[in-house]
């Protein structure tokens, strides 16, 4: 434990300014820096990692959730375009990974990590995006008092560099940004009783898909390796194997307990028993699941997957009330159909039952319902010049485990792009933002508003 302090005093390059600062390249980041980008603006795009994508890429989560909502479609804009684009390659899951099942459908949709990299990474070049891989946000000059964010602190192989900028979108997906400037935050595990546990998924190859049916057969072999004493910890909640390609799929399995992603230890133990779990979980799918004989584990992801941490205080929060309504808002800058998915927060059978109850019952979205994501959930309460965007805006705990997911982020950036430039171009604080102006500009990129 850290018993004294060193302070760093140091100067540092200071480079000229850009209109438009987003920190972390995730489904949120990389769609709020193409459409700021599009739309003309000067953008930096910091990424801490070498790819983007986020969790869909780095932590090998790859699949997309609730593209439509049984009846139609309710995604649009930018991830609608990485779709068809992936879709056109030949990059989707076999089986759903066509228009005729995402307009309708509710089941998620695999998709080839690299081949999304590569078109993030295409879109940022042609949007005229500074990206900058391996390039960390390590601190923020802000104004608490007058909620402004002058620029931010980078580090690279080249060292630290101040970048000011006139807008900056927080899209780190902990909010890390924005709680380094000061902004009230509500943390997992903190201001909430415990924290929904990541998992270190992996890519998994060698699964013969026409025997493997994961619906059918997954929990009955749960249970039958807990009764085994399989397991080194008995949890019956396994999401499983999901297909991606012919022959391999992301394992997602294997629940990381208590691991705090604000917490530097935290992360270093999830990481190293997240590599034991993954081999444990592939050696269960070997021995009880059909198809899943010859599995073999090839990686784990780069990155944990986080599923809570922090989220801001905004000018809006998105709750559990506006869920079970339904509710629609005047402002709202994409609408959603994702239902609350709260995994357990350990391995007692009431937490599993309390997650099927909500899963399956109390929180399930009937054919055809949507809700909408207000504009104000983007905004630090009070602050004039930043947004956050993905997993990190604000919503209440049981809200953030539905729009926490990849085309809600990937819509959510992509409004926070639209948003800053329209903020700058106008000298308006976020708050004050003519929303009715910027839903033109999100239509006018694809968005699907339903009002
Ligand atoms: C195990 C698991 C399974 C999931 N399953 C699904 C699913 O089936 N379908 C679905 O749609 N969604 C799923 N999700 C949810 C979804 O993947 C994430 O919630 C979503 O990717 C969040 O997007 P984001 O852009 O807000 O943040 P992230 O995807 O977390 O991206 C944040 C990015 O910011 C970067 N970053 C962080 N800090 C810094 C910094 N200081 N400086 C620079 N860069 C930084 C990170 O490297 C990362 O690239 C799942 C999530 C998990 C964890």
């Amino acid at each position: 434990m850290n018993t004294s302090t060193y302070t760093l005093r140091r100067e540092i390059r200071r480079e000229a300014p850009f209109d438009l600062v987003v920190a972390g390249g995730g489904p949120a980041g990389a769609a709020a820096a193409i459409q700021a980008g599009r739309l003309g603006a000067r953008v930096l795009l910091a990424e801490g990692t070498g790819t983007l994508g986020g969790m869909g890429t780095s932590a090998l989560v790859s699949q997309w959730s609730n593209i439509a909502n049984g009846v139609s479609m309710v995604v649009g804009g930018l991830p609608e375009e990485w779709l068809t684009a992936l879709h056109a390659g030949g990059h989707l899951q076999p089986g759903r990974g066509r228009p005729e099942y995402w307009q309708k459908e509710t089941g998620g949709i695999g998709f080839h990590p690299e081949a999304l990299k590569r078109l993030l990474d295409q879109q940022c070049l042609d949007a005229g995006v500074d990206l900058r891989f391996f390039t960390k946000l390590v601190d923020v000059d802000a104004c608490a008092a007058s909620g402004t964010v002058n620029g931010v602190i980078l580090h690279s192989v080249e060292g630290f560099v101040y970048v000011p900028a006139g807008a900056f979108i927080d899209a780190t997906g902990d909010a890390h940004l924005a709680h380094m400037a000061g902004v009230p935050c509500r943390t997992a595990g903190r201001d909430t009783p415990r924290i929904m546990p990541p998992t270190l998924c992996a890519l998994v190859a060698n699964v013969d898909f026409s025997r493997f049916d994961r619906l059918r057969d997954q929990q009955a072999a749960v249970e039958q390796a807990i009764a085994d004493g399989y397991f080194s910890q008995p949890d019956r909640h396994v999401p499983g194997l999901f297909r991606t390609g012919d022959s391999w799929g992301i394992l997602n399995a294997g629940h990381l307990f208590d691991t705090d992603a604000t917490s530097q230890r935290s992360l270093s133990d999830a990481m190293i028993k997240g590599r034991q779990l993954s081999e444990e979980y592939t050696e269960f799918f070997r021995r009880y699941l059909p198809g899943c004989e010859g599995a073999t584990n090839l990686t784990t992801a780069p990155l944990p997957g986080i599923r809570e941490s922090r989220r801001i205080v905004g000018e809006d929060e998105l709750t559990h009330a506006d869920y079970r309504a339904r509710r629609h808002f005047p402002d709202q800058i994409a609408i959603y159909c994702k239902q609350v998915d709260r995994h357990v927060y350990d391995t007692s059978a009431e937490e599993y039952e309390r997650f099927l109850r909500e899963f399956e019952a109390d929180d399930k979205l009937a054919p055809g319902e949507s809700y909408g994501i207000p504009y104000g959930i983007l905004v630090p309460k009070g602050w004039r010049n930043l947004w956050a965007a993905g997993r990190c805006a604000s919503s209440d705990l049981m809200t953030n485990a539905a729009i926490r997911d990849q085309p809600a982020c990937a819509m959510m950036g992509q409004a926070a792009g639209a948003a800053a430039v329209q903020a700058i171009r106008d000298a308006t604080p976020a708050a004050d933002l003519d929303r009715d102006r910027l839903r033109e500009t999100l239509r006018a990129a694809g968005a699907r508003l339903a009002n």
